[in-house]
């Protein structure tokens, strides 16, 4: 089922969108202001957000271009002013599309759907098993940016999935947290590795049966970790 995300601050707006949604046959979320709404949109995968403009804590412009910088997923900008469409078309800040209030649930729901459509030809169907990393139990979909284990789906953060799937894609190699680091945030973030080993244990607590005993990402002490195969 696909997932759908509406931040929106106008709670019978959020309502009638989400149930003409579920109705469609979407599973819906709903964040009432911009801060919640980033977070979510970051730290759980959504296939598509529909995202108001006037926004409480920060507003769908700022909201936007965030995700954007960590995630291609279809936005859909939403406002009753006119001016502001404009303004998301002047911008450029990676709106996929744009609708003005008040606008009927159907037209929404049409153009949800093509958006997806669209956008599952962009990144291929997860049919193409190239983009499988497939161990054990765990299946990473490189394409979808989604992880099961035994069948089950795992909700990783954009860091902890990228991690996951650099050690998955060099198994049997050991890497140091700096190597880590560098490979995963980027010689030039402004960091601390400590974050690396806070990750690993969340990515642990998240895939493993027993995090203390992990059979997937191994701690060679003193030396960093290594995904055993
Ligand atoms: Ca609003």
């Amino acid at each position: 089922m696909k997932r759908i995300l509406i931040v929106e601050d106008e709670q019978s707006i959020a309502e009638l969108e989400r149930d003409y949604l579920e109705i469609s046959g979407y599973s819906v979320d709903i964040k009432d202001n911009g801060k919640d709404g980033l977070d979510s949109a970051l730290s759980k995968q959504y296939d598509l957000i529909i995202l108001d403009i006037m926004l409480p804590e920060l507003d769908g412009f700022e909201v936007c271009k965030n995700i954007r910088n960590e995630k291609d997923i279809p936005i859909i900008m939403v406002s009753a002013k006119k001016e502001d469409i404009d303004k998301v078309r002047g911008l450029g800040i990676g709106a996929d599309d744009y609708i003005t209030k008040p606008f009927s649930p159907s037209e929404l729901v049409a153009r949800i759907k093509a958006h997806l459509s669209r956008y599952e030809r962009l990144i291929g169907t997860s049919e193409s098993k190239n983009d499988e990393v497939k161990i054990r139990g765990l299946l990473i979909d490189k394409n979808s940016r989604r992880v099961y284990v035994n069948d089950k789906e795992v909700i990783l953060t954009t860091k902890e999935f990228d991690i996951l799937t650099f050690l998955a894609l060099n198994p049997n190699r050991v890497f140091s947290k700096e190597d880590l680091f560098e490979n995963i945030w980027g010689m030039d973030s402004l960091g601390d590795i400590a974050t690396v080993t806070v990750h690993i244990r969340k990515i642990r607590e998240k895939i493993e049966a027993d995090p203390s005993n992990p059979q997937y990402i191994e701690t060679i002490w003193g030396a960093g970790y290594r995904f055993k195969v």
